[in-house]
Parts: C-alpha cells; structure tokens; sequence
C-alpha cells in the first residue's frame, strides 16, 4: 500500500477508536491540583507539572470561596467549597473539559478548564496509547537539534558563494514574509465579516487581570536570537531561533576558511547529515503507527464540553485555514512553481499527518525533510537551507491564528465594554505583531497561544481570555500546524523551481523510488 494510503488509514482508524472510547468507557474530570482548607478558603497546596491548573496558569497560595459551574448560562450555579472533599464532590460531578470559574475573594472568578482523570477508566484505556505516543515524540525529538544544525550548517555552506546565499535567502524569506501576510489577511478579513466574538457568551469578565507573568516580549525576540551560550541552546528545543543563528553563521564561516579545513569541516558536516536523514527516514516507517497512537490519545481524551460557546470562533479559524491552504497555497504552487497542487499534496501526506497529530513543526521537521527530499524531489541543497529555517520561522497558520483569535477576544469585549473596540490603528498593529509573533513562536505545541498573551498585553485586553481559548486550542493547534508545514513545503518546492530544478514531482509517482538518495 502507498504510505498516504497507509497514514491516512491508520489515522482515520485512530479517530474512531478515540471517539468510541470516549463515547463508551466512563471518565472523570481532574484538576492535577492538591488544596488544603484555611481560614480565608480553599488554598491551593500544590500544582502538578503539566495538569490542568498548571495550564490554567494558577499557583499554588491562591485562595478560593467558591466554584461557578455553567458560568452565563441558565443552569449558572455557584457551590461554596471550603473543604478540598467538597471540590473533590464537585470534581465527581462534573465532565472532562468542563469550565469551572473559581470564586477568588478579591477580582474576578479565575477559569480552569478540566482535564481527563487519569485513573479513570478511560484514563486507564488511554495509558498505553498515550505511553507509546509519548516514545514516538521522543524519538522525533532526540532528532531535532542535530538535524537543525547539521542541515543549516550544510545548507549554507554548500550553497558556497554569499552571492548565491544572498539569492536564495533573499527568495526564501520573501516567500515567508509574503505567505504570512496574505494569510493574516485572510483571518483578518474573516473574522471581521464573521465577528464571532460579538454575540459570544463567554462569561469573561472585562477588568485586566495579571496572568501571563512569563508572556514573551516581542522585541525579546531579536535578542534571544543571539545565543550567549550555544551549548545551553541546544539543550532546549524550545531555543531554535538561537541554534539557528549559529549554524547559519558556522555555515557561512565554513565557506571563508581555508583549505584543507574547509573541506574537512564540510565533509564532516554532509556525513554527519547522511546519517541523520536515515535515522530519519526509519523514523518515517513508522508514522502511520505514530500518527495512529497520537490521534487515538488526543481524541478519546478530549472533553468536548468546552467547545460549544467557542464553535463559531473555531469554524472562523478552521475557514480561514482552509482558504489559506486550499486557495492561496495551491495558486502559488502552480502558478510560481508551475507544480500542480494536488500531486504535491499527495507526496506531502506523511509530513503534514505528522504535523496534524504532534501539533509541532519542530517535531515534523525530519519527516518534512525526508518527504520533500524523497517523495517532492527537493535537492538536498535546498531543502536542507529552507525546512529547517521554515520550521520556526514560517508559520502561516499560526499568524492565521494570532490575528483571529486577538481580534475575536477584542470583539467580545467590546461587546461587553466599548473601550475595547479596535481602531483602524490597532487592527493594522495586531497584523504586525502577528506576523512577529509567528516568527518568534517556536514550532511545539501551544506556542502560538503563548505568543497570544503578548499581543493581547499590547492592545491592553485582558489576558484571562487566552486562558479560555487554551481549553480548546488543541485541534485548532492541530490544524495550524499542518498549515505551518503545508507552507514550508510549498516553499521549499518553489524555491527548488526558481533555481531551475526539475524535480518538485514532473517525473513520475510520488511513491518511486529517489533518483539520488544523498542528500546535498
Ligand atoms: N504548534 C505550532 C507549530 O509547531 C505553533 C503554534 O502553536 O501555533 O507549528
């Protein structure tokens, strides 16, 4: 069977089995959070790493009175909690994906969007799938830092002279900025036609409330570029921006030095790069498997409860990305490249599955690599300076996004508080600041939200609506990153035409066999 064929019924077979487990086996909402009682309330004791309250951005000492559930809605109920067996009653009775509203005694109710308790049965089901998932991301990210670096190394150095470096970089970073704006048009102009956020009923309140006290500064980003230390950038994958401007520098330094250590270093380089996409190229065997364990993680623990105030917003997102993807993408690739669209989308399946079920670019980097190498017929060359680069850089859903969602949390507060509505000005600087935030957004998952938290900071909104929008941003992430990746692949495949190569795809099937296995 073809590997698109494959990948797409693993994961079509992973959606249904996530959707019947969820739909058959008994679940429990959960906090990750351990309270103790005071006079003052409920305090908040300890916040487990990565759980729901942790999420929720909430630390431990806060202080709670009470819980709203159904906040804005005709069942609106307010519980006095005081004991942490009484949060525990309330935790039995409410779903995975709930929203509860803690009641703090000062300022406004603080949400917390729920989570799935694993020790519930279907907690228990999910444990093995989501064990495996977790050796499947793993072993995408252990590639993540060499291939970064060894392929940007190679890339520029192989390019040679900063004549043609200055060409192609120029060509790539034109088709980024380009792709990114016309895709933060597309949500800008959605979103104001659809204005979701107008009749909402999120029951968000309008006062400013201090959440994101580790919000990213968008200016930071240019200086975090510059690694003082290039050993501690490697050892976070979250820092590629930084290990980017290294290897870019390392790489063009390479091409300055002299003989025979230009050479040796450049040879040293391609070897170490060989090696690196066949690890990776074993890594793509087994996708179809990966992407069948992710999906059946993330859909059987899922509480859709939180969505049904959020959906119009979501369809907003979700159109936009399709125009994006379907429409403009397509035009450029047949129109500037002259490929056609379909059959590149075809050859993609395995990168952009990839992306769709681990929600991070950087994750997929080594399958978008190898399938544009192999299945699009991408030199080498060309791929290795473009992907790893589109990978943190380019982000065309993202900024999609960031743009949708800044002015779909404006329009409800606005609705509620007039002072809030965007001018002309604003609207122009949340089209800036969102291609910024795509740029400095790293490819894992949720960055793109995180970034959120800036702009809204600008634009003086109150942050806690992020916070609400986190508890369904896992499909949309989804979603956006596979756009991110569509993109970075178009890219590399026009970049490839516009240097004369044939490759992207005229000669024969997606599936044959690589006319050169070498990549450089
Ligand atoms: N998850 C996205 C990516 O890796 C970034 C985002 O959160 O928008 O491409």
């Amino acid at each position: 069977m073809k590997l698109h064929w494959k990948v797409a019924l693993w994961m079509t077979a992973g959606v249904v089995l996530g959707v019947l487990m969820q739909q058959f086996l008994p679940s429990a909402a959960h906090a990750g959070a351990t309270w103790r009682s005071t006079a003052g309330g409920l305090e908040l004791a300890s916040v487990s790493p990565g759980g729901p309250t942790d999420k929720a951005r909430l630390k431990p000492g806060l202080v709670i009175t009470g819980v709203i559930r159904a906040r804005h809605t005709p069942e609106e109920v307010t519980r006095p909690v005081a004991t942490p067996e009484d949060l525990e009653a309330l935790l039995a009775e409410a779903g995975n994906g709930e929203m509860l509203w803690l009641v703090v005694p000062e300022g406004d109710p603080r949400p917390l969007p729920l989570g799935l308790d694993p020790g519930s049965p279907l907690g228990r089901a999910l444990g093995p799938f989501a064990f495996a998932a977790d050796i499947f991301m793993s072993l995408l990210k252990m590639l993540i830092v060499p291939l970064v670096m060894v392929s940007i190394i190679c890339g520029v150095a192989g390019i040679g002279s900063p004549r043609e470096l200055g060409r192609l970089g120029g060509k790539t970073v034109v088709y980024y900025v380009s792709t990114s704006l016309l895709a933060i048009l597309v949500g800008q102009v959605l979103v104001n036609a659809v204005s979701p956020g107008e009749d909402a009923e999120l029951g968000l309140s309008p006062l400013v409330q201090e959440l994101g006290d580790d919000r990213p500064q968008l200016i930071e980003v240019f200086k975090r570029m510059v690694p003082p230390n290039i050993v501690e950038s490697m050892s976070d994958n979250r820092n590629m921006l930084s290990m980017i401007f290294f290897a870019l520098l390392f790489g063009f330094f390479i091409t300055q030095s002299r003989e025979p250590h230009r050479s040796n270093v450049y040879g040293l380089a391609r070897s170490l790069l060989e090696v690196i996409m066949r690890l990776a190229e074993g890594v793509l065997k087994l996708i179809p498997y990966g992407v069948f364990v992710l999906i059946v993680k993330v859909v059987g623990g899922t509480g859709m409860g939180v969505f049904k105030p959020l959906l119009i917003y979501m369809g907003t997102v979700t159109a936009a990305l399709l125009i994006h993807s379907c429409i403009t993408l397509p035009i450029l690739l047949r129109v500037v490249g002259g490929i056609s669209p379909r059959r590149w989308f075809r050859a993609m399946t395995p990168a952009l599955v990839t992306a769709f079920s681990t929600s991070s670019s950087n994750l997929t980097l080594p399958v978008t690599m190898e399938t544009v190498e192999k299945r699009g017929r991408v030199s080498g060359k060309i791929a290795s300076f473009t992907l790893p680069l589109g990978a943190t850089i380019n982000m065309d859903g993202t900024a999609l996004y960031e743009c949708i969602g800044v002015i779909f949390l404006a329009q409800y507060y606005a609705s509620v508080d007039p002072e809030f509505t965007l001018t002309l000005a604003d609207q122009g600087l949340v089209v800036l600041m969102a291609l910024l935030a795509s740029v400095g957004a790293a490819g894992i998952p949720s960055a793109g939200l995180v970034m959120m938290l800036t702009i809204l900071g600008v634009l003086n909104l109150p942050l806690e609506g992020a916070t609400l929008l986190l508890a369904i941003d896992r499909p949309l992430d989804m979603l956006r990153t596979g756009v991110n990746v569509w993109s970075d692949s178009c890219g590399a495949a026009i970049v490839a035409r516009s240097e004369g190569e044939v490759g992207p795809l005229e000669a024969g099937e997606a599936d044959a066999p690589p006319p050169d296995p070498a990549p450089g």
